[in-house]
């Protein structure tokens, strides 16, 4: 047993060496993809629920490597904000965003990005985000914040409320991602100058079949409306999640039944023809 036990230890020591190996070479590599700039951002339609018809964007970042191949944001975004590097990759996504919003001009279609606690933490955000869009002439009309309720810890809740009614005032879209995985209290939402609750997959993925995953998403549809905000649905996968959603009240949504995200070269020819129309 002990010959045993001493072999696990070494297996273990071992396959946290590589661990660590492996973390370091992803380290190097975003470092340099953000050096170089690489990073690459795919946009995926958010549609009217009843007729699906496109009513904006979201933004999502994507990282393809040569070596290690596509890495998923859900490793590198946690990376990026442990090594501190959160800011950077944040504002390259947003001036990638501005970019393809002067392309998009024409259409006026608005699309939201992602932004991470540790972004909105810094004191500067606002004005390095303000002047980034002011930069590339977009309207702040068309960018809506994507924040998560982790955003919104409540040992800063009225730093983050000062932060959040400067955007707001700046013309920016608020919106709450992932509703209903946090903790944030009902009474702190309500003072917070939002525009929109995007309920978590999470629970659209459970819909129709599961009971209180119907109740959670009409209890958040009702008090989205209540509070005078646009609810919307991510991960719509199948017509029936579909169907529930648009009989619970919910007007918009995101998922591959529609569309993946995409790279914004398939997305201009497409945006183009509707417009011609
Ligand atoms: P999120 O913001 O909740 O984004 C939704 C995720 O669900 C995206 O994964 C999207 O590609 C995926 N998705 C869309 N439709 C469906 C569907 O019908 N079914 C399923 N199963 N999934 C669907 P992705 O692109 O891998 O992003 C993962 C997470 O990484 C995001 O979750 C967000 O938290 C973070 N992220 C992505 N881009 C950025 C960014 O630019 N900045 C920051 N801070 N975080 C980002
Ligand atoms: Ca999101
Ligand atoms: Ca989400
Ligand atoms: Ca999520």
């Amino acid at each position: 047993a002990k010959s045993a036990g001493r072999n696990q230890y070494c297996f273990y020591q071992a396959s946290a060496g590589q661990q660590n190996a492996d973390e370091l070479k992803l380290e190097q590599a975003l470092r340099e993809a953000l050096r170089l700039q690489q990073l690459d951002v795919h946009y995926q339609p958010k549609f009217a629920l009843a007729t699906k018809q496109l009513v904006g964007f979201e933004a999502l970042v994507r990282w393809q490597h040569s070596e290690l191949g596509t890495v998923s944001p859900v490793l590198f975004i946690p990376l990026a904000e442990k090594l501190g590097l959160i800011t950077a990759l944040g504002e390259q996504v947003l001036q990638r965003v501005c970019l393809q919003l002067q392309q998009w001009q024409h259409f006026a279609i608005p699309v939201s990005v992602n932004i991470s606690a540790l972004q909105l933490a810094d004191t500067e955000f606002v004005t390095r985000l303000h002047r980034i869009v002011q930069l590339a002439d977009i309207a702040p009309q068309l960018i809506e914040l994507e924040l998560t309720e982790s955003c919104l810890i409540p040992e800063q809740a009225e730093q983050t409320l000062h932060q959040l009614t400067q955007l707001k005032a700046l013309g920016f879209k608020l919106s709450i991602d992932d509703f209903g995985t946090g903790y944030s209290s009902l009474s702190y939402l309500r003072r917070l100058p939002l525009d929109t609750l995007k309920i978590d997959q999470s629970f659209v993925q459970d819909l129709p079949g599961n009971i209180s995953a119907c109740q959670i998403v009409s209890a958040i549809i009702a008090m989205g409306k209540a509070l005078g905000l646009d609810v919307i649905a991510e991960g719509i996968e199948h017509q029936q999640q579909l169907d529930f959603l648009l009989q619970a009240g919910c007007d918009k949504g995101q998922g591959y039944l529609v569309s993946a995200p995409r790279p914004a070269q398939d997305i201009t020819p497409a945006l183009s023809a509707k417009a011609i129309k």
